[in-house]
């Protein structure tokens, strides 16, 4: 079979790489894909495309003659290409949520509602939609006791929640979502919730319309800097499994992917592909964060490679809603970590177009998978074109043998600036704390 993998990052090279292992395919077009996809060989080509529009992804479907299409980002979800897929090309699997079902990202209101209706644990919230209603419910608030986390509701790019700490900060980030439009139409509606405590993890589930299996789960480093400092980010690298996710808690937050996906069946949204919960592990239990309606990216490149069954068997599962038929395996006794390498200066400004070295030598290593994402192929020479360039991916017995993997494949990267400097900047502490917290 052909799929046709839509993205053009590092979560959509994983999954292209996952499927091209199975004897099933025998072609993964990647839409656009990245300078990675493009040198990958073997079953992986890139469709000679730049960020494609749903009409031009359902022309590719039917040139390819696709049997799958799946959707990495949420944009295109959001935007209802499974929706088009389904009425264009109606005998083709789409792995990803229908737009209705892709409201479990694009409206935070909307989750908070459906989480507290079907009692699945959550920060106790208000919704708003007028910003002086907002303003006298904080003001009614005890913040120093119960303090507030600030959202705008719609899709910000990962950039849409607020953490004030004191009442008239509070009022200010309400101003700013909701007056100021910082993060646009996203505010138009505001979430105002109870601020919690705990570790926070990455739960991805594969979902089928009728029932969800969790994946093992990840943990990742949004801040650029080491000691979680600087600016927030996409995401500087990830681990797998996290050991703070114990047995007893995968169990209990599975459960809870059960019941979404049940019912968003029983509102008549069934919900297909990968639901992913930002969960918060309170002192009261597992909390939900938000949904994501995707796999997320860096956590991808940690939980694939240890996905034991065949990813397009899953994936068709997923499709015809006969994942119970499925026996979804994860490798025992293996830790997955992946430190992303990104130009120097990234979240703010940063340079482009620095050739990328050493990267047949990293893959080279026992281990060692570099997922591209800010690419691009240009006269045989892979060169960066965006901020967060790649993220290395290294296999081990445990979690501090992936991380010694990892790292020892990323010190085999550079991207070379002009003069010969080094432009390449990475974590040095991925997966710190969790080892230290284990050796105590
Ligand atoms: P992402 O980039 O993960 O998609 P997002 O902007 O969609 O994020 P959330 O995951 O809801 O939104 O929140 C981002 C971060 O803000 C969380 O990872 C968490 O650290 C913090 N946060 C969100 N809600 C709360 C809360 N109720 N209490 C404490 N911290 C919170």
């Amino acid at each position: 079979d052909t799929v046709l993998v839509v993205g053009s990052g590092g979560r959509e090279h994983a999954i292209a790489v996952a499927l091209a292992k199975s004897p099933l395919i025998e072609q993964v077009v990647c839409c656009p894909g990245n300078g990675g996809t493009a040198v990958e060989g073997g079953k992986i080509i890139n469709a000679p495309v730049s960020g494609p529009d749903n009409a031009t992804i359902v022309q590719l479907t039917k040139q390819f003659q696709a049997r799958m299409v799946v959707v990495g980002p949420e944009a295109p979800l959001v935007d209802g290409l499974v929706d088009v897929l389904a009425k264009e090309c109606p005998d083709v699997m789409a792995f990803g949520p229908t737009q209705a079902a892709a409201e479990l990202e694009a409206s935070k209101a909307f989750t908070k509602d459906f989480l507290l209706e079907h009692n699945i644990p959550t920060a106790k919230y208000r919704n708003f939609t007028n910003v002086d209603e907002a303003i006298a419910y904080v003001d009614s608030l005890d913040i120093e006791n119960d303090r507030q986390v600030v959202k705008a509701s719609g899709l910000a790019a990962g950039k849409g929640v607020l953490l004030p700490t004191t009442k008239e900060e509070t009022i200010q980030a309400v101003k700013e979502i909701m007056s100021d439009k910082a993060f646009g139409a996203a505010g138009d509606t505001c979430v105002i919730e109870s601020f919690l405590t705990g570790p926070e993890a990455s739960c991805l589930a594969f979902c089928d319309g009728k029932t969800a299996r969790l994946m093992p789960a990840a943990q990742d480093h949004k801040r650029a800097l080491d000691n979680d400092e600087g600016l927030n980010t996409g995401g500087m690298g990830a681990y797998a499994p996290a050991p703070c996710v114990t047995p007893d808690l995968q169990k209990e937050i599975e459960a809870m992917c059960i019941k979404t996906v049940e019912k968003m069946a029983e509102r008549g949204t069934p919900y297909v592909g990968v639901l992913y919960a930002g969960m918060m592990l309170t002192p009261n239990g597992p909390y939900v964060l938000e949904f994501n309606c995707r796999f997320g990216d860096p956590e991808t490149q940690v939980v694939l490679p240890l996905l034991e069954t065949d990813l397009y068997e899953v994936m068709k599962a997923c499709c015809t809603g006969t994942l119970d038929q499925v026996d979804v395996r994860f490798k025992e006794s293996c830790s997955a970590a992946t430190v992303v390498g990104a130009a120097l200066g990234y979240p703010e400004a940063y340079p482009k177009g620095m050739e990328i070295t050493g990267l047949e030598k990293a893959n080279s290593i026992e281990g060692v998978k570099v997922y591209h994402a800010g690419t691009v192929l240009e006269e045989g020479v892979t060169r960066c074109s965006g901020g967060r360039v790649l993220a290395v991916t290294g296999l081990g017995s445990d979690l501090q043998g992936a991380l010694k993997t990892a790292y020892s494949g990323i010190h085999e990267v550079n991207f070379v600036g002009a003069q010969g400097e080094k432009l390449m900047h990475n974590r040095t502490d991925i997966g710190r704390k969790a080892v230290e917290k284990k050796l105590r």
